[in-house]
């Protein structure tokens, strides 16, 4: 049983880690950007109050993500632990996954700070194509899919992300800054903050946190 937290900003690689961590670990991931992704597309009420906060770059308000991502976690697939990526990102975020992880007898084990420079998360978020169906990201240069366009697991069809423009990851990063920044502290005073070198390749990416 372990609950882990992916920090770092846009880009840094938090979905890729997070996929093959669930391999490695046999938890789910809850990324709260794929569920605001998914409620998006099923043109739901969440994904409608959601989306232009998105489409500018900003953070969704806490009492909407903050209540999706309770939602997820009560299903009975995350009875053993969750890998957390994109959540929290701010404080209080994180002080309410706290509470909400004691109810279930549980805390935030880990939390890997995954570090990378602002001008190689540029490089990635401007290469990134996601798959429309399952999520998947690929990168055009660094990881890229084996026929163009199609996803390597799915299927799907691969597709640019509309908050991945220039001026949108700027934003997003500055965002990241301000208010995600912070749980940097918030962890390595409970004492769970692990950094990762983010600058690695995709398989270098973890050795560190595999001990
Ligand atoms: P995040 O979830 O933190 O926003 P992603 O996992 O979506 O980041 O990765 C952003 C982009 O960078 C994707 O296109 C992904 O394929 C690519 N990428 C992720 N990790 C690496 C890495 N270690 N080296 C090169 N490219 C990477
Ligand atoms: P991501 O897929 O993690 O890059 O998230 C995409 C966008 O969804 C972010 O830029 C935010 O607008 C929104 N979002 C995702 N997770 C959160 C969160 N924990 N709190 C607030 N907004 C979020």
């Amino acid at each position: 049983m372990a609950d882990i937290v992916l920090l770092g900003a846009p880009g840094a690689g938090k979905g890729t880690q997070a996929e093959r961590l669930v391999e490695w670990l046999s938890i789910p991931r809850i990324s709260s950007g794929d569920l605001f992704r998914a409620a998006i597309s099923a043109g739901t009420e969440l994904g409608l109050r959601a989306k232009g906060f998105i489409d500018r770059g900003e953070l969704v308000p806490d009492e909407v993500t903050i209540g999706m991502v309770a939602e997820r976690l009560a299903q009975p697939d995350c009875a053993d632990g969750v890998i957390f990526d994109g959540f929290p990102r701010t404080v209080a975020q994180a002080e309410v996954l706290d509470d909400l992880l004691a109810d279930m007898g549980r805390q935030v084990d880990i939390v890997a700070d995954i570090r990378v420079a602002e001008d190689e998360l540029l490089r990635r978020l401007g290469g990134r194509w996601t798959c429309r169906n399952c999520g998947r990201v690929y990168h055009r240069e660094f990881s890229p899919e084996k026929v163009r366009g199609v996803c390597d697991v799915c299927g799907g069809e691969l597709y640019q992300r509309d908050d991945d423009t220039p001026e949108t990851q700027k934003r997003r990063i500055q965002v990241y800054l301000e208010q995600t920044a912070p749980l940097q502290d918030y962890y390595a005073s409970k004492g769970l903050l692990a950094e990762v070198d983010g600058e690695q390749d995709i398989a270098g990416g973890f050795e560190g946190l595999k001990q």
